[in-house]
């Protein structure tokens, strides 16, 4: 998939700033820090376009990046964070629910996942959330850099237990450090864009 155009169009903190224009879109959720925005700008070949390393606390938006003026990836904001304050958690989860209980051109999740460890209960929470809303899950398991090759399909397989994967659901090894998995990722997203 050649990406020409991609912009952020909007940071929205809730319903009415959502773009009205009826594109297909896909969510992309994930751990804070776990290496989302590395693998949203991996794949759209931007160097710095979804912002890296986002720190607690910083203001929670739902960034709608537009993609060759065909589709949206909305960037949701990340969960797990220990410190995050009660209210915080709560306005996060507002959020959330708002964003996919409504969303009629939303057509599937990416839910980023670090292939080094069990997903987090935070994270199996999120594949339960997503499932909840009939959305079809591609699992992106980030970091694959970071184990052996002898060890992949071993954690690969940790995350389809853990996570007790749907059928119709796939899990992708992917390394936003040296682009591996980039392919499979787009085909897997590309599969779920005209349904
Ligand atoms: P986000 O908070 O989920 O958006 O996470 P970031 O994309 O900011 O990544 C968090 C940290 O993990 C950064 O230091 C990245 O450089 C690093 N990182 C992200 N993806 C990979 C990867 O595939 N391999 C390696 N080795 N590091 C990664």
């Amino acid at each position: 998939m050649k990406v020409n155009q991609a912009e952020l169009v909007i940071s929205a903190v809730s319903k009415k700033q959502y773009p009205t224009e009826p594109l297909p879109e896909i969510a992309l959720a994930g751990r804070s820090n776990v290496g989302k925005s590395s693998f949203i700008n991996k794949i759209i070949q931007r160097k710095a376009l979804a912002r890296t390393s986002s720190k607690p606390g910083k203001t929670q938006t739902l960034n709608f990046y537009k993609i060759n003026d065909a589709y949206y990836f909305v960037d949701v904001p990340g969960y797990g964070y220990a410190k995050v304050s009660k209210k915080e958690r709560e306005k996060w989860g507002k959020m959330m629910e708002e964003y996919f209980a409504e969303r009629e051109n939303l057509n599937m999740a990416v839910l980023i996942i670090d292939i080094r460890h069990d997903p987090t209960n935070d994270d199996v929470m999120m594949y339960d959330f997503l499932k909840h809303f009939d959305l079809p899950v591609t699992v992106i398991a980030t970091k694959l850099d970071k184990i052996k090759r002898g060890q992949r399909a071993k954690h690969l397989q940790r995350i389809i237990q853990v996570l007790e994967l749907e059928e119709e659901d796939t899990v992708i090894p992917f390394s936003a450090e040296t682009g591996e998995g980039k392919d499979d990722a787009w085909k897997a997203i590309y599969a779920h864009l005209n349904n």
